[in-house]
């Protein structure tokens, strides 16, 4: 009788510590409140997802009528860098999770938050450490021994140079503070030492941070592993996602890239470690290498990836409902992938306030989806604005289908 009840206890406490919060009402003194701190077209699914769950969603970013803007309750338009500015929009929302989709943020005042009970995703360690190349690195090879490029770390133009002579030629030069390939170079030729560090100056977010120089790896392959920490219950792991780079941008993706069962055991035993070191939960975009049977390290974002889009059409959670649901502490109990699908991204250079899309063309094949990210402006420089996706019997089939709509938008200056 005793021990009856001692399991009818544990029961109902396996159950009830299961419970997250209730979801309240938008606009209502219940309201579960998510302050999104970037409004980009990451930003804009993750918010859209949420809203499905019944969340109150403010976004934030440093322009009016960003895409997650477009579909959020509310927005601030701020610096995120100006800490005195990111502090009070937090202490004017008091939400209940501070949700960070870009980089570059203030992450001292997410740390000062934390400390006060804000709830900061994944951590507030974890977007310090992820939005600088020489922390994030520094964790993964020399705390957890996890396999890296070489690297050096350069914070001046002697150091730089003693690095390239350490690490030889042909290597990658990327500044400390930067993403999306931003001021990042591959040095294949001794004439263009000085322009990579010159480019790395100019176009990382801290120049005064210095460089990291990694050996180029002449990989095989690159995959994301989308990974998912969650409240109650184990890390799960999305099929890979392969994807093709250019200049360190993201053009192209696939789910799910063939991977040899044993090569894929250790690309989620280094998933599952430095996303266990960084902590909290949400979904983390693991990049790694893959050269023969050997996988390689590359980066983390404590957040979807952008190469991670593919999932909108791939699976039964996107990578988005998947953060939303591990942001509230909302149950995963599976993730089905429906075979081979494929990301195409609508990139387009040139200057424009007024955009208008064509996509007649493109929608015309089955199982083939756009998403816009209405985006307000074009300034010169070359933007992402928006993704197509696709569905098909191969991979290179749902390529092919991805790049044949992405090629059949038109885009109106
Ligand atoms: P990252 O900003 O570190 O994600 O780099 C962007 C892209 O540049 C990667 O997805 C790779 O395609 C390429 N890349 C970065 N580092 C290296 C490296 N050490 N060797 C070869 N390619 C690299």
């Amino acid at each position: 009788m005793k021990r009856l009840f001692f399991l009818l206890y544990s029961c109902l406490f396996v159950v009830l510590s299961m419970q997250s919060a209730p979801i309240g009402t938008p606009f209502c003194p219940s309201a579960t409140k998510v302050l999104f701190l970037g409004a980009g077209e990451l930003g804009k699914e993750v918010i859209i997802a949420l809203q499905q769950l019944g969340v109150q969603v403010v976004a934030v970013d440093r322009y009016a009528n960003a895409p997650g803007m477009q579909v959020a309750h509310r927005s601030h338009v701020i610096s995120m860098i100006d800490a005195d500015a990111l502090r009070a929009v937090i202490d004017q929302e008091q939400p209940d999770y501070i949700v960070p989709e870009i980089e570059a943020i203030a992450t001292d005042v997410l740390v000062a938050c934390e400390k006060e009970g804000y709830t900061v995703i994944p951590t507030a360690r974890a977007t310090q450490l992820t939005m600088n190349r020489k922390a994030i690195r520094t964790l993964a090879a020399q705390e957890l021994d996890l396999p890296t490029s070489r690297y050096r770390f350069a914070s001046d133009e002697d150091a730089y140079h003693q690095a390239i002579n350490e690490i030889g030629l042909p290597c990658v030069v990327k500044p400390t503070m930067s993403s999306s390939g931003r001021g990042q170079s591959i040095v294949r030729d001794p004439a263009d030492i000085n322009k990579a560090w010159q480019i790395a100056a100019e176009q990382g977010r801290g120049a005064q941070d210095g460089v990291i120089v990694e050996a180029f790896v002449d990989f095989d392959y690159e995959i994301t592993l989308l990974t998912v920490r969650q409240k109650d219950g184990p890390t799960l792991f999305c099929e890979p996602i392969g994807h093709k780079q250019v200049n360190g941008d993201y053009r192209e993706s696939w789910q799910p890239h063939p991977m040899l069962a044993h090569v894929r055991a250790q690309a989620e035993s280094i998933a599952q470690r430095i996303t266990d070191a960084l902590g909290g939960h949400g979904v983390f975009g693991v990049e790694l290498f893959v050269k023969g049977d050997q996988v390689i390290f590359n980066e983390v974002s404590p957040r979807p990836h952008d190469t991670g889009m593919v999932t909108m059409i791939a699976q039964n959670l996107s990578e988005f409902q998947l953060h939303a649901r591990a942001i509230l502490g909302l149950p995963i109990p599976s993730i089905e992938q429906y075979g081979p699908a494929a990301s195409a991204a609508v990139v387009h250079e040139g200057v424009s306030e007024n955009m208008q899309y064509d996509i007649t063309r493109a929608l015309t094949n089955q199982q083939t989806e756009v998403r816009l990210f209405g985006k307000p402006c074009l300034t010169g420089t070359e933007r992402r604005l928006g993704v197509t996706l696709a569905r098909a019997a191969t991979i290179d089939e749902a390529r092919r289908k991805a790049c044949q709509a992405r090629d059949a938008i038109e885009i109106i200056l």
